[in-house]
């Protein structure tokens, strides 16, 4: 049974734990959130917890397992036995991810972390980390939600057929009913718009990315994202950087997705042959299930490689994730 824990206890790191409830192999343990965070070794249960988040604005507040604190990362990784972690957190700032890996290599903790990090600037600081990953015995996998992740692995699964790449094409299309049930991912969006950046983006108030979508009808459309499945693909000898590209549309105010989420792969084969592969995901499958899957399925093949003694950094484009049962 592998123990886990959420960090971020937002959109993503809610259906984290709604994913876990069913699975024999794998127990949600721990979740922080910016005011506190949660642990109990038998296991948490979702419906409580994501009452209490919602209801009083923090999992500290939950009954007898929560705790309050301003240092809630810190303090759940010194108070609980966790094999893994799946990091749901905002990267925000763009440097928020890389401060937490270097706070796990600090503490002394052994395991697994697992991320769904979009930028290639923020997968870029990781790699950099990948010597004191090792060192510290955390076996770390980066880009392990739908984009990067499923569609990159998709890519590089696909890309086999050929004898060269040509380019790698990603189109997602997003629905959410509200955006506030994932603010962080709607501002990261925000700030790939022409006109922002990462650090306007966190600035802006709720009430400003409100009035923003506003004029926009709900609807953000995203082209030629700084998106880390182009160093993903690179590392993992696909092809270059820049036969990838990556766009999208996010609807905040319909579930229903605007378009269907592709990745299209054209190559030439052995033969001589220009071909295109695509891999389309099911228009009912939500950005959650998305992120959530994958990203477990990252951390239990984290987990066989953390076991076998293989630490350092991995990316979603080079390690075929397992299915948590
Ligand atoms: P959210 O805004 O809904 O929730 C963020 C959570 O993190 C909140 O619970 C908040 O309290 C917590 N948090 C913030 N700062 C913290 C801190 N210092 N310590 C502890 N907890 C803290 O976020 P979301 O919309 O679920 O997105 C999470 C991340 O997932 C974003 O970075 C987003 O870009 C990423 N994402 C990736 C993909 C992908 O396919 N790769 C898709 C969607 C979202």
């Amino acid at each position: 049974m592998i123990k886990v824990g959420v960090l971020g206890f937002g959109g993503l790191g809610q259906a984290a734990a709604r994913v876990l409830a069913p699975k024999q192999e794998m127990t949600w343990v721990g979740a922080a959130d910016l005011k506190g965070y949660a642990y109990c070794e038998t296991g948490l249960d979702p419906d409580r917890a994501i009452a209490t988040y919602h209801q009083q604005g923090s999992i500290g507040y939950l009954e007898p397992y929560g705790t309050l604190s301003n240092h809630s990362i810190q303090e759940l990784l010194e108070n609980s036995a966790v094999d893994g972690y799946f990091l749901a957190l905002p990267n925000l700032p763009n440097t928020f991810m890389a401060d937490v890996a270097k706070q796990f290599i600090a503490s002394g903790w052994q395991g697994v972390l697992v991320d769904a990090l979009k930028r290639t600037s923020a997968v870029e600081q990781l790699l950099t980390l990948q010597p004191e990953l090792e060192a510290a015995g955390i076996t770390y996998l980066t880009g392990c939600g739908a984009t990067p992740g499923l569609l990159t692995a998709a890519a590089v699964v696909a890309a086999q057929s050929y004898a060269e790449i040509h380019s790698v094409k990603i189109t997602f299309g997003v629905g959410i009913a509200n955006w506030e049930a994932y603010r962080a991912t709607i501002r990261e969006d925000i700030a790939h718009l022409p006109g922002f950046t990462v650090e306007k983006a966190k600035g802006m108030t709720d009430a400003e990315v409100e009035a923003f979508l506003d004029q926009t009808n709900g609807i953000l459309t995203l082209e030629n994202m700084e998106h880390a499945d182009d160093i993903m693909l690179e590392l993992a000898g696909i092809c270059s950087r820049d036969r990838v590209t990556v766009g999208g549309v996010v609807d905040t105010r319909n579930p229903k997705k605007p378009l269907s989420t592709n990745v299209q792969i054209t190559g030439r084969t052995f033969e001589g042959k220009i071909s295109t592969h695509t891999f389309t995901l099911g228009d009912e499958t939500s950005m959650a299930a998305n992120v959530c899957g994958p990203a477990f399925g990252y951390l239990k093949a984290g987990k066989m490689l953390h076991d076998r003694g293989i630490h350092g950094l991995f990316t979603a484009a080079e390690i075929m994730p397992q299915f948590v049962k």
